[in-house]
Parts: structure tokens; C-alpha cells; sequence
């Protein structure tokens, strides 16, 4: 089997099934599609169970995440709800890393309200609290790594064999967004499940609202198959044919946003304005806290080349500032018991020239210092 970057892109070429020689795959808009005889299907019957088009970036997501099957659904956080419409019920219990996506947190707490399905939070590193955390009802784990957005690396490996070698029923689940399968392959690390927002670095472009769900065993999938076939949340195929050409780039992208991210820590953690820099080391995300007295309002008004925008993963570089835009259904206590101050700026680096966004970003920073009466 030829190797994963040629996977990508050859990997779905050639299934046109008229014959045309079309080297990228077809397009299939049908909803419905025609049986050959009674109890007999084409493999396609309607598409809310599935499309041609989806079912190659199924294949492919598949593929990516070393897993059994994969399912795209409309957005990322239709993938959670995949997840925890599947396999949570009233009165389960479940456990989630205390510092990710913003939108998880209102959904966990829109889960506990309405369905008493309760959940702790864990810090990511002390593996035995986490292991006295666990309760006779805990059906899941739910990961980010790194956190979002202060950047904190959680060791997916040991977290997977501590957890089943006391309770194998546990599922542990990784939202895999930041790192993506390029960095990080959590169903190789013993991982259940992995879920993505498309929408962020496999899309790349933010111009596709897509989410992914990709199963370790065989009795996952039988289970998340059957749920997305009742409740219906999947993917468009305009969307689906998007995101296979966007995953054609992903390892190329990657590479580029580890490159250009890795200069941008380097210079950002010098200047006079940045208190502190944080970054994983690998992908395009950073973080930093500009200085007591910097004002962040004057910061975001003076970019020039970066988009003040609420996303990330996109060849486009964007920032965010986390305590009032991703995290701010957190918590005030919690947000600062986590580091998401007012001061904290979040940088999705994208694949601009390095020396425009390091001048941009400077030029900004510098702008926004305390000035003197
Ligand atoms: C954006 C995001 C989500 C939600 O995805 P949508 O595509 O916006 O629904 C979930 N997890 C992470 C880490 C995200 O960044």
C-alpha cells in the first residue's frame, strides 16, 4: 500500500463509474437512488444513510485516523453530539480535560441540565486523580490535546492504558481539531474514538462547515451508524467533494502552519508587549498574553494582514481573543483558574508569508502599548 500523502491524493481517483476518465471523483447530488429489484441495493438506497460522495471522504477520514470507519457529519459539533447522542444516556457519567473548545462546555452543561448525564472536569496531567475520578457510571472520556487555548499536552497513550487497564468499558474520545492525524493518530494510541471540526485544518479554507467521527472497533460503528441513520446529521455532498479536495493538501498545510507557527513563537516571545508565549511545539496554533496594560481592543484594531475572526485552521491567519469570543460560556472563575485572562490572545497561523504576518502581529502589538499622559 502506497504511503499516506499519496493516499490523499490518489486515493479516491479513478471511481468514476462512467467511465470518462475523469481523474477526480464525480459529484452526486441524488437524494434517492434506484434499486435494482426487490431487497436488492446499489450500496446506495437514500442519501441520509449515504451518498457516493460521502462515502469516499468517508474512506479517506477513515484512512487518516487508522480506524474501522468514519462518518462526516454537518459540522464539529454534530460530531460530539454523535458521540454522546450514541453512547450516553440519564444518569451515565462522563469526564472531560478542563481547558478546550468553549462550544463542548455549553454542551456538556446543556447535557447535564436536560438529561442528567453529569461530568467532571481533569486537568490533563494527574492521571491517578483521574483514576479516583472515575465512577461506576462513567461511560467516557473526553479529551483536547493540546488545550485550547492554553496549549497544555496531555499524554493521550497513558491516559488510554491507565484508564482500560482498570476499566475497559471506558471510552476515551479525543477531539483531534488542532493537532490532526498529520501530528496526532489517537485510535493508534488506544484511543476509541476521534472526532473533528472539518471545519478548522481538514477543510483549510474556511469556506466548508463539516465535523468528523471516526471509530476504533466495528461495535462503535454499528452503534454510530444507527444513530446518525435516526437522527441525521450528515454531511452534504457539495461539502463531502470540498473536503476531499482540502484533504489532498493536509499534509503539505500542515507542515506549512508548523513552519510558519514555530517562527512566530520564536519572535512573538521576544517583543516587550507578549508577557508569555505558549505553543505545542507542532501545528499552527499559538497563544499569547500581551502585556499588563496593552490594549487588546487597539491590538485587534491595528491588524492589518490577520482577521480578527471567531476560527481556526485556515490557510488565513486569524485571531481570537478566547475569554470573550470561544470560551465565553466558561465560567468566569474557571476561565481564570485556566489562564483564559482578558489579555490572552489566540493565534490560528496560517500560510501567509512569515515576514508579513511577524510585521503585522509587531507592528499591532507595538501600537497597543500603555501610552504615557
Ligand atoms: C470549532 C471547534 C469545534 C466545533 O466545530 P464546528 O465545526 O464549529 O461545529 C469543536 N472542537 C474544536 C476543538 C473546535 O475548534
Amino acid at each position: 500500500m502506497t504511503k499516506l500523502a499519496t493516499q490523499l491524493i490518489q486515493g479516491t481517483n479513478g471511481t468514476d463509474d462512467a467511465n470518462t476518465g475523469a481523474v477526480v471523483p464525480p459529484l452526486y447530488f441524488s437524494t434517492a437512488f434506484r434499486h435494482p429489484g426487490l431487497g436488492a441495493s446499489t450500496g446506495y438506497d437514500y442519501a441520509r444513510l449515504e451518498t457516493p460522495t460521502r462515502a469516499l471522504l468517508e474512506q479517506q477520514l477513515t484512512l487518516l485516523e487508522g480506524g474501522v470507519a468514519a462518518w462526516a457529519v454537518s459540522s464539529g459539533m454534530a460530531a460530539i453530539d454523535l458521540v454522546f447522542s450514541t453512547f450516553t444516556q440519564t444518569g451515565d457519567h462522563f469526564i472531560a480535560s478542563d481547558d478546550l473548545y468553549g462550544g463542548s462546555f455549553r454542551y456538556f452543561d446543556e447535557r447535564q441540565a436536560k438529561y442528567r448525564v453529569d461530568y467532571d472536569t481533569w486537568d490533563g496531567r494527574d492521571i491517578d486523580h483521574l483514576l479516583l475520578s472515575l465512577r461506576p457510571q462513567t461511560k467516557l472520556i473526553w479529551l483536547e490535546s493540546p488545550s485550547n487555548p492554553t496549549m497544555k499536552v496531555i499524554d493521550l497513550e497513558a491516559v488510554a492504558d491507565a484508564v482500560h487497564a482498570v476499566r475497559p468499558d471506558i471510552l476515551i474520545a479525543v477531539d483531534n481539531t488542532f493537532l490532526t492525524p498529520i501530528y496526532q493518530r489517537p485510535l493508534t494510541l488506544g484511543a476509541d474514538l476521534v472526532v473533528h471540526s472539518a471545519t478548522k485544518y481538514l477543510g483549510g479554507h474556511n469556506d466548508i462547515l463539516a465535523g468528523a467521527v471516526v471509530a476504533r472497533t466495528d461495535t462503535l460503528a454499528a452503534a454510530l451508524s444507527a444513530q446518525l441513520t435516526t437522527t441525521g446529521q450528515t454531511l452534504d455532498p457539495f461539502s463531502a467533494w470540498l473536503l476531499l479536495r482540502s484533504l489532498k493538501t493536509l499534509k503539505v498545510r500542515m507542515a506549512a502552519h508548523t513552519t510558519n507557527a514555530q517562527f512566530l513563537a520564536q519572535r512573538l516571545a521576544d517583543l516587550p508587549g507578549v508577557a508569555k508565549l505558549l505553543y505545542a511545539g507542532v501545528g499552527g496554533m499559538i497563544s499569547f498574553y500581551l502585556a499588563p496594560g496593552y490594549s487588546v481592543d487597539t491590538f485587534l484594531r491595528g491588524l492589518a494582514v490577520c482577521s480578527f475572526a471567531e476560527s481556526l485552521g485556515s490557510v488565513e491567519t486569524m485571531v481570537t481573543v478566547p475569554d470573550v469570543q470561544t470560551h465565553h460560556d466558561m465560567p468566569e472563575a474557571q476561565r481564570r483558574a485556566l489562564g483564559i485572562t482578558p489579555q490572552l490572545i489566540r493565534v490560528s497561523v496560517g500560510l501567509e508569508d512569515e515576514d508579513d504576518l511577524l510585521a503585522d502581529l509587531t507592528q499591532a502589538i507595538a501600537n497597543a502599548q500603555p501610552k504615557e499622559d
